[in-house]
């Protein structure tokens, strides 16, 4: 990530973001409803620095769905990366894969909706 997102996570605007997200959401993970160690995370950097009329880029998860979430999205990426043998010799691993990044979006979408 740039220096500019840096610099931009520390400001003020930042903050103030951050706390806009937190109240759409109730202060709670959007995937399992805790309260505890709250992270917001961005799904797209395309409005960066503009998250106030876009706030449905951001999604608050719990520290510990915050980490499942990047996990799942870092094997999405890897398994886009491999070659066609390789998926298919990987098939089973990706089927499962898949399945849990879609219970995760079918649950952040429907907590996306519950905000609203
Ligand atoms: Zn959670
Ligand atoms: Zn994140």
């Amino acid at each position: 990530m740039s220096l500019k997102y840096h610099e931009y996570i520390n400001s003020q605007e930042w903050q103030e973001v951050r706390k806009l997200a937190l109240q759409r959401s109730g202060s709670k993970c959007q995937i399992c409803g805790s309260k505890n160690s709250l992270d917001v995370h961005h799904n797209s950097y395309d409005n960066l620095g503009n998250e106030r009329e876009n706030l449905e880029d951001l999604v608050v998860l719990c520290s510990e769905h915050h980490q499942l979430y990047h996990e799942a999205l870092a094997e999405v990426e890897r398994l886009a990366d491999q070659r066609l043998e390789e998926r298919l010799l990987g098939g089973l691993l990706m089927f499962q894969f898949i399945l849990r990044i879609a219970q995760i979006l079918v649950l952040v979408k429907s907590a996306l909706k519950l905000a609203k």
